[in-house]
């Protein structure tokens, strides 16, 4: 039977992230999944591009993931939070934050999905094994190891079994840990639209009665756009034809950028909540969306799971280095401790943000307006924002410092 120190149930963003770090910090490492590179990688596979963090870009820099995909990423610049209906202007309050406030060149990189998956196959060293397409179907604990069994008939023994394996995952039921969580009354509509004039690197959060309307600039003067839209309503606009969602999106969008064509596909993402009530069990973690979903309102979910990877694995090698078992409940509870309440935290004001903007209440939208302007107004509050959305919040794992773990 084969032989490694972990093996990693799931080789998403998340999922294959964890395995580079924990194999460069020189631990065996397997990452098995059930998509083959060739299927991951599809232009029609994933639409969607993330806004990383820049503790994220420090973390992916520190692996040298980044100069995988740096050539393809877009600098945001500045974000421009406002609130309005479609056809109707903005409310004049809004929310601006810049980067040159805070010093920085820029407040994150928002990278195409397919992007950084190829970053992180280009950059798997000899000692992580990637085993695609392979789905885990079962876990076996046994004295002082796990037993991973693979759709192949293949078996891996490992110290520890980490599952990275998505919002759905099976393995986490398997293992007896249950969630807390619930269904949104809102799908994530996402397009990519090239427009007539430049971006500059804006990125726009609208806040449109359905829900968040996000415009987040793409390299070749192309932005993403994640549209959310009522449940009810998505299936009906998924399938208008081209110029009738072009019109669809004009709505929204508006004219700043010139006129607007949607190119290349559209995908529909239903959206919810839930968090892990546990995040380990002897020789079993639970990392990225696995452990927690939230809504993408404030594009965190990646994020969030690249910390889950940069602190389990700093756990992970701190136990290593002392001789201590890596799969032992005591080491991964320091884990579980370190990455519960930050997630915890992040999923709750994403949910309350979602509530509070996402509805056409007219009391609740001037409170909100004047809670834009009143933040906008003060210094401080604008700056905490910004190093909140950075990830710069909280005791930071070592790799989102740009630091080797
Ligand atoms: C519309 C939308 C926009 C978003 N925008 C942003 C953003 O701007 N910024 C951001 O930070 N986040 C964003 N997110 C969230 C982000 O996409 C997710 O948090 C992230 O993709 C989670 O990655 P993961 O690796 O944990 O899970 P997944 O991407 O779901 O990967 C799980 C992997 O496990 C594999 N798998 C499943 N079961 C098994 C099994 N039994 N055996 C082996 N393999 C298995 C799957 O094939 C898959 O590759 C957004 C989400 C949505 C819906």
């Amino acid at each position: 039977m084969k032989q490694t120190d972990i093996v990693i149930c799931g080789g998403g963003m998340v999922g294959l992230t964890l395995g580079l770090a924990a194999a460069q910090g020189g631990l065996g490492v397997a990452v098995v999944d059930t998509l083959s590179p060739e299927k991951a990688l599809d232009a029609g596979f994933d639409g969607r591009v993330s806004a990383l963090a820049y503790s994220s870009v420090r973390m992916l820099t520190a692996l040298g993931v980044w100069p995988h995909m740096a050539g393809q990423a877009q600098p945001i610049t500045e974000i421009l939070v406002t609130d309005g209906k479609p056809d109707a202007p903005a409310s004049p309050f809004s929310l601006h934050f810049d980067s040159a406030e805070v010093g920085a060149p820029s407040l994150g990189h928002i990278v195409e999905n397919r992007h950084i998956r190829a970053a992180l196959y280009a950059a798997i060293p000899a000692n992580l094994s990637y085993i695609a397409p392979a789905g885990v179907t079962a876990l076996e604990q046994a004295p002082g190891h796990v037993i991973v069994h693979l759709s192949t008939g293949e078996k891996i023994r490992s110290a520890l079994a980490v599952a990275a394996d998505g919002r759905d995952s099976k393995l986490r039921g398997q293992q007896g840990i249950g969630v807390v969580g619930w269904s949104y009354p809102q799908t994530g509509i996402v397009a990519t639209v090239a427009h007539e004039r430049p971006h500059n690197g804006v990125a726009y959060e609208h806040f449109l009665p359905s829900g968040p309307f996000a415009i987040l600039p793409m390299t070749q003067n192309r932005s993403s756009l994640v549209w959310t839209e009522a449940r009810s309503k998505a299936p009906a606009m998924m399938a208008l034809g081209e110029d009738e969602f072009n019109a669809e999106v004009a709505r929204r969008f508006g004219s700043h950028l010139g006129a607007t064509k949607v190119v290349g596909g559209r995908w529909s993402y239903p959206l919810s909540f839930h968090l892990a009530r546990d995040f380990v069990r002897p020789r079993f973690a639970l990392a990225g969306d696995c452990a927690h979903g939230i809504h993408p309102i404030a594009g965190q979910g990646l994020n969030l799971g690249l910390k889950d990877a940069a602190a389990l694995v700093e756990t992970l090698l701190d136990a290593a280095r002392l001789g201590r078992d890596i799969g032992a409940l005591d080491t991964l509870k320091r884990y579980e401790r370190w990455r519960r309440f930050d997630s915890l935290a992040m999923a709750a004001s994403t949910d309350a943000l979602n509530r509070l903007f996402s509805n056409d209440i007219a009391p609740l939208r001037h409170l909100r307006d004047l809670g834009l302007g009143i933040v906008d107004s003060i210094g401080p509050a604008r700056r905490f924002f910004m190093r909140h959305a950075g990830g710069d919040i909280g005791k930071l794992p070592k790799l989102l410092k740009g630091e080797a773990a």
